[in-house]
C-alpha cells in the first residue's frame, strides 16, 4: 500500500553490484512519469554522451499498480540516442505487475557489462547471466529462448532487443513481453550501449491488500466502468485499427511518406479487414479487462519440406499506418509480414516505417542511388522493405547507419529535408492540422500521446493561437498525473481526477490525493526541466515543408497559424522549464 517513501532497485553493471535506496517524496513525485524524471535529473550526466556507461536506464510504475485495472504501463527513462537528452517511453504488457510483485516502485542501470549479459531480478533474486550466445538473436528469438531457459510463472516480464538494439540504432524500441514496446526514441539503443540483450522481471512476492469493504466496492465499480462503455467495447472488436478508415475518409491519413492524405487503397487495410482475413485472438496487459492487443497471423513457407508456419503478430492503428499506407502498401496480409520483420528486427515500428518511406522518396527523386543503399525500394512493393528492416537495423552500410542515427540526420546528411516526415522523432499517424503538427514536434516525448491534439484538430475549432495553448498546456499537465499513475490512457476518462483521488484515498495515500493538482502542474514542469538540462531548445524546432505542401481535409496548413502557435508553446515550454507558471 502507499508509503511515504520508494523502493528503488539500482544496479550498477560495471561493478555487479546492486543496492536497494528509499528515496521520500511519493506525495511529489507521485510515480511513473514523475518519479522517472526526478530519477533522470538524479542520474543523468547531461555533459556526457547518451552512450557512456553512466547514464542511467530507469523503469518506473505508480502507486496504484497492482491495485486498480489498467494501471499497467511502465514508464521507462533514458537519455536518448536521437536527441542526447531526457527521454520517456510508456509501455504495458506484464512489466507494471511485474516490478510491483518484485517489490520495487522503480529499477535504475547503471554502467556496462563487459559482455553481452540477461539481468534477472525478483524479489528474492538479482544475477547476472552470461548473453553471448543470445547477441545476435532477434527479439522474438530471444523471448522464445529466455522463456524456455528461466521456468518462472505468475508476473514475469521480459523485456528484450533485436539487432537495432544491439547496433546502438536511435529507432531501437525495447520488446516488453511480445507484443508491447518501448517504442519510441532508442530505449532499445541504450541497453544495447549497456550490452544488455534482457531484463527479466520476476514478480515473485505477494500484495498486502487494503482491508474493509471501501476498496473491494471501489475496484468493483471501476471494473464495471471500463468494461461497460462504448468506447471499450470499441478498443476490444477491432481496436485501434478501426481509425484507418476514419482518418482516411477524413484526409488525415498519411500515404507514400505524406504525398496524400487519402487513397482508394484503404480498402485493403481497414480494421474490418485485419479482423476478417487475419485476427486470430485478442491479448491483454496483465489485469487489464479490455484486451485491445489485437493479434493476426502471417504464413511462412518452409522450403525445405514445404510445409507452412503461422507466424503471430500483433497490430494496431499506429503500425498499419508506418508499415502499410506510408509505404503504400495495400493488402493486411503483407503490411503484417512487414511488421513481422520489424519485431524480429526491434526496431521502432513507426520511427522504421517512416524512415523507409523517407528513404523510398529520396531514391525516386534521386536525392540517394541504390548503390548508396544497396537496394530498390519502391511504394507499394513489399519485397524491398522486408529485406530493408533488417539493412536499417543492423545498420548494414553507411547509409543505413546513418539513416539509424534519425530521418532528419539522414536527411542533413544526405539532402530531401524538406520531405522528411519527422516532428521532433518520426511521425505518427495523424496529418491532422497544425495543433498536432506542433504538438509532436515539440510534446516532450515528440508522442502523439503527449497531449490530444489530433482531436483538437478534428473538432474544427477555429484558428485562435490562446485557445490551442491552453489546450495543449492543460491536456499535458492532465496527463502527467495519469502517466504518473501509470494509467492506460484508454482509460483516462474513467480515472477522472476525483477517481483517482478515491483510489489513493483507499490505499492510505490521502495526502497524494490532496496534493494531485499542485503534483500536476509541479510535474509538468518537472519533466521540462529534465528536458531542457540535456539541453533543448524549442524555439530550434522546425517543421518540415511536406507538412505546409500536403493537403488535409481542412485543406493546407496554415503557415501563420502554425508558425505562431509554434512560438507560443515554445516559449510556454522555456517558461515552465525556468521553473514559472504557465497554468
Ligand atoms: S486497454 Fe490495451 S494497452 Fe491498455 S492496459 Fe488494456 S490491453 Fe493494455
Amino acid at each position: 500500500m502507499i508509503t511515504e517513501t520508494f523502493r528503488i532497485l539500482e544496479v550498477n553493471l560495471s561493478s555487479g553490484r546492486s543496492t536497494i535506496r528509499s528515496i521520500p517524496g511519493v506525495a511529489t513525485y507521485l510515480g511513473g512519469s514523475g518519479l522517472a524524471a526526478k530519477l533522470h535529473l538524479d542520474y543523468a550526466k547531461p555533459e556526457l554522451a547518451w552512450d557512456d556507461p553512466a547514464q542511467p536506464l530507469i523503469f518506473t510504475i505508480g502507486p496504484l499498480t497492482g491495485y486498480f485495472p489498467l494501471m499497467s504501463k511502465t514508464v521507462c527513462a533514458f537519455t536518448s540516442p536521437l536527441h542526447g537528452q531526457y527521454a520517456e517511453s510508456h509501455a504495458g504488457g506484464r512489466s507494471a505487475l511485474a516490478l510491483r510483485f518484485a517489490g520495487l516502485d522503480a529499477l535504475v542501470i547503471i554502467g556496462r557489462s563487459e559482455r553481452p549479459t540477461v539481468l534477472h531480478l525478483g524479489a528474492n533474486i538479482i544475477e547476472f547471466m552470461d548473453a553471448g550466445y543470445l547477441w545476435g538473436k532477434d527479439a522474438l528469438a530471444t523471448g522464445k529462448l529466455l522463456r524456455s531457459i528461466l521456468k518462472g510463472s505468475g508476473h514475469r516480464t521480459i523485456m528484450r532487443i533485436g539487432a537495432a538494439g544491439e547496433n546502438k540504432s536511435a529507432m531501437a524500441c525495447i520488446n516488453v513481453d511480445t507484443y508491447r514496446h518501448f517504442g519510441r526514441l532508442g530505449g532499445g539503443g541504450v541497453m544495447g550501449a549497456k550490452h544488455l540483450k534482457a531484463i527479466v522481471v520476476e514478480g515473485n512476492n505477494s500484495l498486502d491488500q487494503p482491508e474493509g469493504k471501501q476498496y473491494p466496492a471501489l475496484y468493483k465499480d471501476i471494473f464495471r466502468r471500463l468494461t461497460d462503455t462504448d468506447m471499450m467495447r470499441k478498443y476490444h472488436n477491432l481496436g485501434t485499427a478501426s481509425n484507418l478508415e476514419a482518418l482516411n475518409e477524413l484526409k488525415a491519413l498519411p500515404w507514400r511518406n505524406l504525398q496524400a492524405t487519402s487513397d482508394p487503397g484503404i480498402e485493403g487495410i481497414t480494421g474490418e479487414r485485419f479482423a476478417d482475413d487475419t485476427l486470430l485472438r485478442n491479448a491483454a496487459c496483465a489485469g487489464c479487462p479490455v484486451g485491445c492487443i489485437h493479434i493476426g497471423f502471417v504464413r511462412e513457407k518452409f522450403h525445405r519440406d514445404n510445409r507452412y508456419v503461422y507466424r503471430q503478430v500483433g497490430y494496431d492503428y499506429e503500425p498499419i499506418f508506418a508499415t502499410g499506407s506510408m509505404l503504400g502498401l495495400t493488402q493486411a496480409p503483407q503490411v503484417l509480414t512487414v511488421m513481422d520483420e520489424v519485431e524480429k528486427a526491434g526496431l521502432d515500428v513507426m520511427s522504421g516505417g517512416v524512415a523507409l518511406a523517407w528513404a523510398t522518396e529520396a531514391l525516386e527523386k534521386g536525392v540517394v542511388t541504390t548503390e548508396q543503399t544497396g537496394i530498390d525500394l519502391r511504394f507499394g512493393e513489399v519485397q524491398g522493405y522486408l529485406k530493408a528492416v533488417h539493412m536499417l537495423a543492423g545498420a548494414e552500410n553507411e547509409f543505413w547507419k546513418i539513416l539509424a542515427a534519425g530521418t532528419m540526420a539522414a536527411a542533413n546528411h544526405y539532402g530531401g529535408a524538406d520531405f522528411a516526415c519527422v516532428l521532433g522523432q518520426e511521425m505518427a499517424g495523424y496529418a491532422t492540422g497544425e495543433v498536432f503538427y506542433v504538438a509532436q514536434s515539440l510534446g516532450l516525448r515528440h508522442s502523439h500521446l503527449d497531449t490530444g491534439a489530433y482531436t483538437y484538430d478534428q473538432s474544427n475549432a477555429p484558428k485562435d493561437v490562446d485557445k490551442a495553448l491552453a489546450f495543449l498546456l492543460e491536456d499535458e499537465r492532465d496527463r502527467v498525473i495519469l502517466t504518473s499513475m501509470v494509467a492506460c490512457l484508454f482509460a483516462r476518462k474513467v480515472y477522472d481526477p476525483e477517481t483517482l483521488r478515491q483510489c489513493l484515498t483507499v490505499l492510505g495515500g490521502s495526502e497524494l490525493a490532496d496534493n494531485l493538482d499542485e503534483a500536476g502542474t509541479f510535474l509538468q514542469k518537472l519533466r521540462w526541466q529534465a528536458r531542457a538540462a540535456g539541453g533543448f531548445d524549442p524555439m530550434t524546432v522546425k517543421i518540415p515543408k511536406r507538412f505546409m505542401e500536403v493537403s488535409t481535409w481542412k485543406g493546407q496548413a496554415d503557415p501563420e497559424y502554425l508558425e505562431n502557435l509554434r512560438l507560443a508553446y515554445a516559449k510556454a515550454i522555456i517558461e515552465m522549464s525556468r521553473g514559472e507558471d504557465k497554468n
